[in-house]
């Protein structure tokens, strides 16, 4: 029986030139980003005007993480003491943590088996509750069909903020991800698409939140020194106004960063082909569901999803054993307690207790795998047969039991 030797979590080095930068920063020791010498431009600050063209956007801000980016935006656009945020059931827990963080109050939106949010159940909880907010998660790189979603959050007047940790570089109708709603965040952790161990971006065209999210994200009365930030007279309204929450960009990471801007289009090739070959294996395993992708969405797949809709509990969990010895390491956002990044909205007590059954049906049967770059195609390939071979043989034996239960009885 074949086993895959291979690592889930092993990322790609970081590239000579990135290495060579980084080194020039350890070597000169001006890590912090407003510590520069003579007219000397710092990493973060041309790292932040790079990012903004490759999105398009106008104005840039580098932060520490995605989970600050996340409430620095929030802060950014006015979120007051306990105001109710509308985010998706099925996130990561740095979401609804950095609702909590800004002092908001999450309420949970179901998704759709196609694991988007539902635009139906958005409109009744933003009737229900009179949020003003939506932080909308792309979640695992599913994006919803954000033209509807645009126009009915415009209806609702409700502000779109993009949590972007899984769409660097993904686009729908030709549109960046994160370039639709007034904000877009992203993660630079080693696990998403740019890898600085820690960071995080936060993107907009609205130079009044641009201001705010470089003061809150620590820029004392340096800000003049960002590049991709709108000019001294915004800030001069708001400077006295805004608390200081620090997250900086370094210049060390920054130095990593900046090489990695222009391998985003070939990764995302890479990821595709890795992505497509999954799905091609996969294909036609009976009980066994494929997310299907819209032509509008153009998507970095960095991670894969299946869903085992029909199956019991116990079965799954002899899947997952039996995908786990022959070193196939599944993740599942079913389990009682979570494990590693699979909590759900019901293990984040702290937003309340919240019912989304529609959600729980789905993720009862949600699998989840990353596809590191370091996969081959015959990595996924031999992968995908492994998850056959074992859906096929656990799943045929429950048929064999449905059809023999009646005799038992
Ligand atoms: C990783 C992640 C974040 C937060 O990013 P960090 O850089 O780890 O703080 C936010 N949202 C999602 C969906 C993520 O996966």
């Amino acid at each position: 029986m074949e086993r895959f030797e291979g690592s889930f979590t092993q990322q790609e080095p970081i590239s000579e030139d990135g290495i060579a930068a980084a080194l020039a920063v350890l070597r000169h020791g001006r890590l912090h980003r407003y510590n520069t010498a003579g007219d000397e431009v710092a990493e973060a600050a041309l790292l932040e005007e790079e990012f903004a063209a490759f999105t398009g956007a106008r104005y840039c801000v580098a932060v520490a993480s995605g989970g600050y980016a996340l409430g620095c935006a929030l802060r950014a656009v006015g979120l007051d003491r306990d105001e109710p945020v509308l985010s998706n059931a099925f996130t990561l827990a740095p979401v609804p943590g950095a609702i909590a963080a800004a002092g908001g109050r999450p309420v949970f939106v179901e998704i759709t088996e196609d694991l988007v949010l539902d635009l139906a159940d958005l409109e009744a909880k933003a009737k229900a509750t009179g949020a003003r907010l939506l932080l909308l998660s792309h979640m695992r790189g599913h994006v919803c069909d954000m033209d509807a979603l645009m126009a009915l959050c415009g209806r609702l007047g409700v502000t779109v903020i993009e949590d972007c940790a899984h769409t660097m570089g993904a686009e729908w109708r030709g549109v960046a991800s994160g370039r639709h709603g007034v904000v877009g965040c992203f993660s630079t952790q080693t696990y998403k698409h740019m890898n600085s161990g820690e960071g995080g971006f936060c993107i907009t065209d609205d130079e009044e939140v641009a201001a705010r999210m470089v003061l809150l994200s620590g820029s004392y009365m340096l800000y003049g020194r960002h590049r991709a930030a709108p000019g001294p007279e915004v800030f001069q309204r708001i400077r006295l106004e805004v608390p200081n929450v620090s997250g900086r960009m370094d210049n060390l990471r920054a130095a990593v960063l900046r090489p990695q801007i222009g391998l985003l289009a070939d990764r995302r090739d890479r990821w595709a082909a890795l992505y497509r070959g999954m799905e091609a294996g996969l294909a036609g395993v009976p009980g066994l569901r494929l997310i299907p992708r819209p032509a509008e969405e153009r998507f970095v797949g960095s991670s894969f999803q299946f869903l085992l809709p029909q199956w019991e509990e116990a079965r799954i969990v002899a899947f997952l054993a039996a995908c786990v010895a022959r070193g196939v390491e599944l993740k599942w956002f079913g389990a009682g307690d979570p494990v590693a990044f699979t909590s759900r909205y019901v293990h984040w007590r702290y937003a309340g207790a919240q019912s989304c059954p529609q959600t729980d049906r789905v993720l009862r049967g949600l699998v989840d795998m990353r596809l590191p770059l370091t996969f081959a195609p015959a990595d996924v390939a031999q992968i995908a047969r492994i998850i056959r071979a074992e859906a096929l043989r656990i799943g045929q034996a429950e048929a064999v039991e449905a059809v023999a239960a009646p005799q038992v009885q």
